[in-house]
């Protein structure tokens, strides 16, 4: 079989995997990345609203209680804080490189300041990533999906890879998963098709823990085919309206359409049910077209005017707060392994993500979590490739069904247990993984995440965050983590 070497191998090249090959780069280390799909890929391209940066000293701590105020209980404050000290010299970093910030920060749901610094209107992930593309020397592989992880005793020691030139070997003195998020579980996602999961399940399979799965982000405001209209619409004085034209969010919290996202969410859900629809009008924004010419393009591709009429929107599944927890320099307690972006749960984002703090998580977790794999670097004898997990992808739309009925915006015991049984049912096979395919290998991912989502939801009985339980509306008294590792599922209490 093929093989390649490196010193940090990070799979995906999103702003996580491309920022911390970067700063993998300016230590002179050998970096090789790999990228199921080809360039530009992952969800960071498709971010439109922004990267949140504290405006100042003083902004610093209103920034923090923003992020711990969304995250209901659940953000570990020492870890947000020394992300958002770090934030300015990112900032300043991107601009001495010529990234085109716009001078002016917008103000998003959850924030009590405009401190979103966005890029080309709404192109802000577009332009980002391709400023950090520009700069990287180190080689990407397109179209190369990590299949399988490679383990020396207890250590990870590269990846298998599947890609156009068949299966590839890739041996590596450490591993940093940048592999997104896990939005195409769900029937409607604002996320692209590679958004599977596969770090999640690579890293759980290789004895990593996966913690919080079940909060799960719904961005209120997607078109019917999951395309989003940003939050920052809402910023700048888009409002919502049921099915009888009336503006309803003022009923559901002070903030109208600036409330936190789950807030929304679940107001545009319950008023969905009760009038028949719900509808965003856009045309309170000034200069529409130019300032949100992805959103204008959006709809009018479905057939919709958005200069003169309201467009129809309904939640989606939007971003994964949890996933492979690390510590503050994105280590994983696997040796070897390492996590940074979407893929993994430090401790930012809590029961839900205040708006633009995942992609500055990216870049401040990218590079802590590269300097971390560096400093740890070791080439264990004779690594094996892990079998891997397939799943017939027929299965799939009814298995996404099941998550969209079961673990949406709002959840009850019956049918999270009735989707649990359901996933639990799917005929998952381990196979060698060079002889996998990617959609098998896709749906594997998939369903293994499905089950251990289902099982934090069902166990989560309370609501907090993003997680509504219809049969436990309140909030338990004393908040808790979940984290799963091998065939256990239990609960942390915060600060252990
Ligand atoms: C529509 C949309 C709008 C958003 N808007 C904002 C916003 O305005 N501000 C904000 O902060 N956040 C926003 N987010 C969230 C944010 O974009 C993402 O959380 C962030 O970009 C994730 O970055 P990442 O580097 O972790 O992963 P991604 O950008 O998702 O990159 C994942 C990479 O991993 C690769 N990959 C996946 N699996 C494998 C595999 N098995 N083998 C090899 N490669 C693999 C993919 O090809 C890709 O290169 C938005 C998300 C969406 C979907």
């Amino acid at each position: 079989m093929r093989t390649l070497e490196a010193d940090l191998l990070v799979l995906g090249a999103g702003v996580a995997g491309v920022y911390a090959a970067l700063a993998a780069e300016a230590q002179g280390a050998r970096v090789l990345l790999l990228s199921k799909d080809p360039l530009p890929s992952g969800s960071t391209p498709w971010a439109q609203g922004g990267v949140a940066f504290p405006l100042d000293e003083a902004d610093l701590e209103a920034h923090l209680e923003d992020t711990l105020r969304a995250g209901r209980g659940l953000v570990e404050p020492e870890v947000a804080r020394a992300l958002l000290e770090e934030a300015p010299r990112h900032l300043e970093r991107l601009l001495s490189w010529g990234l085109p910030f716009h001078p002016e920060p917008t103000r998003e749901g959850g924030h009590s300041r405009a401190r979103v610094r966005h890029l080309g209107g709404d192109q802000s992930g577009l332009l980002l990533l391709r400023g950090l593309l520009a700069r990287l020397r180190s080689p990407v592989l397109e179209g190369y999906m990590a299949a399988s992880l490679l383990l020396s005793g207890e250590r990870v020691a590269g990846v298998l890879a599947l890609g156009p030139g068949g299966p590839l070997l890739v041996r590596a003195g450490a591993v940093l998963l940048a592999t997104g998020g896990l939005g195409r579980l769900f029937p409607v996602t604002t996320n692209p098709p590679g958004a599977t999961g596969d770090g999640m399940a690579l890293a759980f399979r290789a004895g990593a823990i996966l913690r919080d799965l079940e909060f799960v982000q719904f961005h209120p405001t997607a078109l019917p085919n999951g395309s989003l209209v940003s939050e920052a619409c809402r910023g700048e004085g888009a409002i919502l309206l049921n099915a009888r034209g009336e503006r309803f969010m003022p009923r559901y919290d002070p903030l109208g359409e600036l409330a936190p996202r789950d807030v929304v969410a679940r107001a545009v859900f319950w008023e969905g049910e009760r009038t028949g629809g719900v509808y965003l009008d856009l045309r309170p924004i000034p200069h529409l077209e130019a300032r949100f010419p992805t959103v204008v393009a959006a709809a009018r591709a479905l057939g919709y005017e958005p200069l003169k009429e309201p467009l129809p929107v309904a939640p989606a599944a939007h971003y994964a707060m949890g996933g492979v927890r690390t510590d503050p320099w994105g280590f994983t307690g696997v040796p070897g392994l390492y996590a940074a972006g979407e893929v993994a749960s430090t401790g930012l984002h809590g029961a839900n993500r205040l708006a633009s703090n995942s992609l500055l998580e990216g870049l401040v977790m990218g590079e802590r979590a590269a300097l971390a794999a560096l400093a740890h670097l070791a080439h264990p004898p004779g690594p094996r490739p892990l079998p891997a997990l397939t799943l017939d992808p027929g299965l799939l739309p009814a298995l996404r069904g099941w998550m969209g009925r079961a673990a949406g915006v709002v959840r009850r015991k019956e049918t999270l247990a009735e989707a649990l049984a359901f996933a639990q049912d799917l005929p998952l096979k381990e196979v060698p993984p060079e002889a996998a395919g990617r959609e098998a290998l896709e749906a594997g991912n998939l369903a293994l995440l499905a089950r251990l989502l289902l099982s934090m939801a069902l166990l989560r009985e309370e609501s907090r965050g993003a997680h509504f339980r219809e049969d436990f509306p309140e909030e338990a008294p004393e908040a808790y983590h979940l984290e799963a590792q091998g065939e256990s599922l239990v609960k942390v209490p915060v600060g252990v």
